[in-house]
């Protein structure tokens, strides 16, 4: 477990980023909750970033581009996600949740501020994990 300040923020190491789909095509930060996934832990979601795709409302037939593209934080990235099922990648990556049945398929939006996000993270090394549907790593490097 990484060391923690009394405030409970730990000064992380951030190595790489960590791609995953939330397993259904609607939805914001507010309610993936109710989404039986590997994401959702012990202290509510346990990745860092959610990427909307536009379908926001509950039922997901109402697209709405305000929403498609959001960058919703989860968690401080300060803090260790819970997202990877490895303690040593949990500790060492941001997770960003992509909204998305996980076929690989997302908006432009989506992959615009994926890319957007990653830049501004600073970091070296991305991949995706096997809920995403597709290759961020192979993606990330042909960009
Ligand atoms: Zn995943």
């Amino acid at each position: 477990m990484a060391a923690k300040n009394p405030s409970g923020v730990a000064t992380r190491d951030i190595r790489s980023v960590l791609v995953h789909a939330s397993g259904r095509d609607w939805g914001t930060v507010d309610d993936l909750l109710d989404v039986p996934h590997h994401c959702v832990g012990r202290n509510g979601l346990g990745v860092h970033f959610v990427l909307c795709n536009g379908n926001a409302v509950s039922g997901g037939n109402a697209y709405d581009p305000e929403w498609d593209g959001k960058i919703q934080e989860a968690r401080p990235v300060e803090q260790a996600g819970f997202h990877s099922g490895d303690a040593v990648t949990d500790t060492t990556s941001v997770a960003i949740l992509l909204v998305g049945s996980g076929d690989g398929r997302y908006t432009p939006m989506q992959i615009s501020a994926l890319e957007n996000l990653i830049h501004l993270l600073k970091v070296d090394t991305v991949a995706s994990h096997e809920c995403a549907g597709f290759d961020a790593g192979a993606w990330w490097d042909g960009d």
